[in-house]
């Protein structure tokens, strides 16, 4: 660090064990690639490097999630148990494990066909984030400084005396 100048900066982003896209900086702040690429962060596919055990398992036997019994009662659905299953979505693999698939018979919900990386991340984006903008309000048009929303980029924005007038009224 003394000798290229760095010594007393912050620590750089490319120094994070974290995998870019994985971070808060996508959830909370709907960082991009080229994001990455600007700031110099890990931009590592998630399953480079052997992470998943890719020399055990080739290509060819991975699952489609598109193929995943949606019945709880199949009992196919008991041969996916410890399978990997690719999520062309995310590019990356999962398994269901028994005692999960126990819970999805018990709950009577579906088994998921996406990465649990994907649903949780989509998840967070139900939420609103740290990026702002500017707006109004719908009643009375004041000017608003409200927070993104990537699931509901459309939604309905009162200011505060407004959202509960709104509240007060709808119960
Ligand atoms: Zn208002």
């Amino acid at each position: 660090m003394l000798d290229d100048g760095t010594y007393g900066e912050f620590m750089p982003v490319s120094w994070s064990p974290t995998r870019f896209m994985d971070s808060g900086a996508t959830l909370f702040f709907f960082a991009e690639e080229k994001d990455a690429v600007a700031l110099a962060a890990s931009t590592y596919p998630a399953e480079s490097s052997g992470a998943c055990g890719e020399d055990r398992v080739s290509a060819d036997q991975l699952r489609k999630t598109q193929d995943i019994p949606d019945c709880l009662n199949d009992p196919a659905l008991d041969e996916w148990i410890g399978k990997p299953v690719y999520d062309e979505g995310i590019e990356r693999r999962f398994t269901f494990l028994p005692r999960e698939i126990k819970f999805y018979r018990a709950m009577k919900i579906a088994p998921p066909n996406r990465h649990f990386i994907a649903r949780v991340r989509d998840l967070g984006y139900r939420a609103n984030s740290g990026a702002f903008m500017e707006a109004s309000c719908e009643k009375c048009g004041k000017q608003l400084t409200v927070s993104k929303n990537k699931i509901f980029p459309n939604r309905r924005i009162y200011c505060r005396e407004d959202y509960l007038k709104f509240i007060e009224a709808e119960g």
